[in-house]
């Protein structure tokens, strides 16, 4: 018998997985998605990739949190809220006495710009600490800080359309058919246009199929690889003084330090012939309009920040900076990890980069807010952790990130996550970080939320609720709040995330004319936006740098720590699979998906294979000198003899029981791409 249908309609939102924010179109039947498509969109026309196209059935898993839980004799159990938030609120008081590093949170970069700027705020004049971080820390922390030296401001220069203007691509650091298959797209699909595409990777990856000039570098050698096309654009004379003369500082002690370096000595670093070093960058440097295009292949490293100023010296050394078509453009990685920078979820950034360390920024959100902000220098996400297993950290609380998954050396973070104190999680799974938790709190995934993210090229996008969420789950932003509100906070009493927006306009210069209203109007914005009128910069740095002049920063070349030796002879690198996001707690929910991609696996040369009487499909365990993995083998012709890759978005086989090291010293960021281990079968 027919039965109609209790409720139909399409309802347009944004993609929630990685940093390109697709356009979708969600049909709803019943308070189920049945289907996404896309018709138009900001950025993607009408592409998608297999994530945003198919990945939905987690919104009406049947495994979602639908009550908050509280850990009673070592198992979680169903809780009221009214139970779970009091307890929550009355450690949170019994950590705060002990002052105002006891204290810390990590945001996420899967929430909405709203939820993050209430959050920092709550741990900020709630939690009166700026121990306040989340996983940039680990994808883009480098960018941050080195464009923010040589620019001024640390994001993507230019718009994903202004792709379709470009002469040359440079893409290095990025396999980025793969983590933002339509940036992947379009890059393709200029260089059949007659566009020259140069690509520097230690993998064979798609694009580099499509390239005129392949460097297959050695991993961690950026630095190296920038700096000897600079030299050879410097001995070809082709570098643009009239941009140099009127735009940038610090040139002079860069040129000095050029002078020390030959094309022969970087490319033999990098493990490239000289020649075709000298090719790339003649070709970079001839071509009128040039973008660079990088992602974690340039910031995962001890020296991510050196290898970001570097992609930085290379657009300026070639004028390529600052006009349309031209730029240097990170990739950022999850759909909102440019929101959560934006929104002030850094230790030392308040909203919009206004820093901690200024009295002025201080006293200006003193003001806002009506409170008393704290002076601590706060702690990035790594020391945060580190601080939980030593007893610093007192109440940590974790809003939509799996750092057990996700944050280098497993089983340190699995060790600190043990002696926890107090450890809230709110979340929309059980994750393996929430075996860790005292008090799990279930919240709303993008489908059930109003609100807004920003994307890679800095464009703010709007959300719309399309379904109704599960049992009691709220809004991020809606617990944040409740909990202030418990403790008496002022500037909490929010009714909407569009009224959120109202207050991060009013203290976020760069979010200035940014309303719900404008985008629901159709208005186009990326920031800096500065009025309500104005749709904010297509491109930046055009009249002139955020800083004024653009600065030549000096990197020279520091080898990575973990080196090959007799023990650990070869090198891994981690990375991202097309089918999969972050710590799979989305995507692992569509049957299709782990059909294709169930299983963690482990990529080698067939010659290294056949050294070690490894076929394919074998099963390994690779180890390093921070913990061991056991994974399938899957031959790879593309990837070096010396080197192997593993994805790491499969937790208990993830890549990151491998991982570990030395920090970058500015960024703070872990290494990720270079890892000394042995394998066996
Ligand atoms: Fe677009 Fe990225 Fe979503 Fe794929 S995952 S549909 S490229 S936003």
């Amino acid at each position: 018998q027919f039965k109609p249908f209790a409720y139909a309609k399409t309802v347009q939102t944004v993609c929630p997985y990685c940093g390109v924010g697709c356009t979708l179109n969600l049909k709803i039947i019943d308070n189920k998605i049945t289907d996404i498509y896309s018709t138009e969109g900001n950025v993607n026309d009408n592409l998608l990739c297999v994530k945003g196209r198919f990945a939905y059935d987690f919104v009406s898993s049947p495994d979602r949190l639908t009550t908050p839980l509280i850990r009673k004799n070592g198992v979680l159990e169903e809780a009221s809220w009214e139970e779970a938030l009091n307890l929550v609120a009355e450690k949170l008081k019994e950590a705060k006495a002990e002052g105002p590093q006891a204290v810390a949170g990590l945001s996420s970069a899967r929430c909405t710009n709203e939820d993050n700027y209430v959050f920092q705020k709550f741990i900020r004049t709630v939690g009166e600490t700026n121990n306040v971080d989340h996983c940039a820390r680990l994808c883009h922390a480098s960018t941050v800080a080195g464009l923010a030296k040589s620019f001024g401001s640390g994001a993507m220069t230019n718009s994903i359309d202004e792709v379709d203007l470009m002469d040359v691509m440079f893409v290095t650091g990025s396999n980025t058919t793969e983590t933002h298959p339509v940036i992947g797209a379009k890059i393709k699909q200029r260089q059949q246009k007659g566009a020259a595409l140069i690509v520097a990777e230690p993998r064979k990856i798609e694009l580099a199929k499509y390239a005129d000039v392949y460097l297959q570098i050695k991993p961690g050698t950026n630095v190296p690889l920038l700096n000897g096309m600079m030299r050879a654009i410097l001995d070809a004379g082709l570098e643009d003084k009239n941009f140099i003369n009127e735009r940038t500082e610090g040139y002079a002690a860069f040129k000095e330090f050029m002078d020390t370096l030959t094309v022969e000595g970087c490319a033999e670093i990098c493990g490239v012939d000289p020649e075709d070093m000298r090719k790339a960058a003649l070709l970079y440097a001839t071509k009128d309009k040039g973008g660079i295009f990088y992602s974690m292949g340039v910031t995962q490293h001890k020296t991510g920040t050196d290898g970001v100023m570097s992609t930085a010296n290379l657009a300026m050394l070639t004028g390529k900076i600052g006009r349309e078509g031209c730029g240097v453009n990170p990739l950022r990685g999850q759909n909102n990890v440019q929101g959560a920078c934006d929104m002030g979820a850094l230790p030392g950034d308040l909203p919009g980069y206004q820093k901690t360390a200024n009295p002025e920024v201080v006293e200006k959100f003193e003001k806002a807010w009506d409170v008393k902000l704290p002076q601590n220098a706060g702690k990035t996400l790594t020391e945060i952790i580190n601080g939980v297993g030593d007893g610093t950290v007192k109440f940590l609380y974790v809003m939509g990130e799996n750092p057990v998954v996700s944050d280098p050396d497993t089983n340190h973070v699995k060790h600190a996550l043990e002696k926890a104190n107090f450890v809230v999680v709110q979340d929309i799974f059980l994750t393996e970080t929430t075996e860790y938790a005292d008090v799990v709190l279930p919240a709303f995934v993008y489908a059930e939320k109003d609100g807004t993210f920003t994307n890679t090229e800095r464009r703010i996008q709007l959300l719309r609720k399309a379904v109704e969420a599960p049992g009691e789950a709220k809004n991020d932003w809606e617990i944040i709040s409740l909990i202030a509100q418990k403790l008496g906070a002022k500037g909490f009493d929010f009714n909407s995330a569009e009224e959120i927006m109202d207050e991060i306009a009013s203290v976020t210069p760069s979010y200035t004319g940014v309303s719900h209203e404008r985008l629901r109007n159709g208005d186009r914005i990326q920031w800096p936006c500065l009025s309500k009128d104005s749709e904010g910069a297509k491109f930046l740095h055009a009249e002139k740098f955020t800083r004024g002049l653009g600065a030549f920063m000096i990197a020279d070349y520091i080898p990575p720590e973990d080196q090959a030796d007799e023990k650990y002879p070869l090198i891994l690198m981690t990375g991202r699979i097309l089918q999969h996001y972050h710590t799979r707690t989305m995507t692992m929910r569509t049957p299709g998906i782990e059909e294709i991609a169930g299983d963690p696996f482990v990529e080698i040369n067939p010659e290294t294979a056949k050294e070690y009487d490894i076929n394919e499909g074998d099963f390994i365990t690779v180890t390093s000198p921070r913990g061991n993995v056991s994974a399938k083998t899957r031959f790879n012709k593309g990837i070096m003899e010396t080197n192997l890759f593993m994805p790491f978005h499969y937790g208990n086989s993830g890549a990151n029981h491998l991982t570990g090291g030395e920090l970058d010293p500015i960024a703070k960021i872990p290494p990720f791409k270079v890892v000394k281990v042995n394998i066996s079968k």
